[in-house]
């Protein structure tokens, strides 16, 4: 499996803790996450100022990096408050510093990847990874409401070629101006995806497909959230390793690899940054997953 998205150091404050140059971005949190079930290639780029303990953080989850770029300059960075609530956040600032030049330029292992997630990024450079792929089996893409907002038509293009797009409630009202997350899925995927998982954090996702079945995916319910940064991320990325791990594309494969996602961004939010994932085993995901299943039965 291949993701590209962004390799970035983050600076955030929740109303209890704050904490500066973090490793992040949303490709890091994705592949960190998809690690646990599959081989998984990281597509991005990386200034002078990207410390070799990031770079051992990554080839501890056993990441291949041999896609991940380094220019000179400075790497992508960005800064964001928590509010009360530990869900919204303001973006206090985003760099996109070497993002802006860069033209990924795929390794020959990687183009023959059949499973690949466009992480949140420049549609342009998601289209540009897409693109470099010759042989996929499932495309996911995740996007954000800069992109929405800012990047329409491209993003637009990228909707149409993918099997599924993830976004969160506000940015599917957003992205198709309709209130109902239900009828928002739908609209979405008239521009092309078969499939739609709407996030909405601690209440779980929701997917429609296109044979019109709709599942409810369940949020396991931490003690503590201590930096919500990265969920959708780790989210995306764990469900696409998860799915690549089953071996077979289809409904009943997509569910549950849909809740592996669930639950590894569960682990993803109980600390800053990849600190969690760094420390989080099969095993702890798997019993995880045991409980999650035992609070949503109904009979
Ligand atoms: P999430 O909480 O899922 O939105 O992911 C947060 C991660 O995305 C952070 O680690 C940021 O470095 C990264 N990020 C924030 N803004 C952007 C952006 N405009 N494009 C790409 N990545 C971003």
């Amino acid at each position: 499996m291949v993701v590209v998205g962004s390799t970035g150091i983050d600076d955030i404050a929740t109303p209890f803790e704050t904490r500066k140059e973090l490793l992040g971005g949303s490709v890091s949190y994705a592949c960190a996450a998809a690690s646990f079930f599959t081989k998984v290639g990281m597509v991005g780029v990386v200034g002078d100022d990207f410390s070799q303990a990031y770079r051992q953080t990554y080839e501890s989850f056993g990441i291949d990096l041999s896609g991940l770029q380094q220019e000179s300059g400075k790497t992508f960075r960005w800064s964001g408050v928590y509010h009360e609530d530990m869900i919204n956040r303001d973006t206090l600032s985003t760099e996109l510093n070497v993002f802006e030049s860069f033209s990924p330029d795929l390794p020959e292992t990687y183009r023959s990847a059949p499973f690949l997630l466009l992480g949140n990024i420049q549609p342009e450079l998601q289209l540009s990874v897409l693109d470099q792929c010759r042989d996929l089996e499932f495309v996911v893409a995740d996007t954000m409401d800069l992109w929405i907002n800012i990047a329409r038509e491209s993003l637009q293009d990228v909707i149409s070629r993918v099997h599924m797009l993830t976004l969160n409630d506000s940015e599917a009202r957003l992205l198709t101006g309709t209130h109902n997350l239900k009828k928002a899925a739908l609209e979405i995927m008239e521009m092309g995806p078969r499939h739609v998982v709407i996030k909405k954090g601690e209440h779980g996702a929701m997917l429609v497909s296109r044979d019109k079945d709709l599942h409810l995916i369940p949020a396991y319910p931490v003690d503590e959230i201590v930096d919500p940064t990265g969920a959708g991320d780790a989210f995306a990325g764990a469900f696409l390793g998860a799915l690549a791990k089953s071996g077979e594309v289809k409904a009943s494969t997509i569910k549950p690899a849909l809740v592996y996602g669930s639950i590894v961004a569960s682990f993803s939010v109980e600390a800053f940054s990849l600190d969690r994932l760094v420390t989080l085993t099969l095993e702890q995901i798997d019993d995880r997953y045991a409980t999650l299943e035992r609070m949503c039965r109904v009979n």
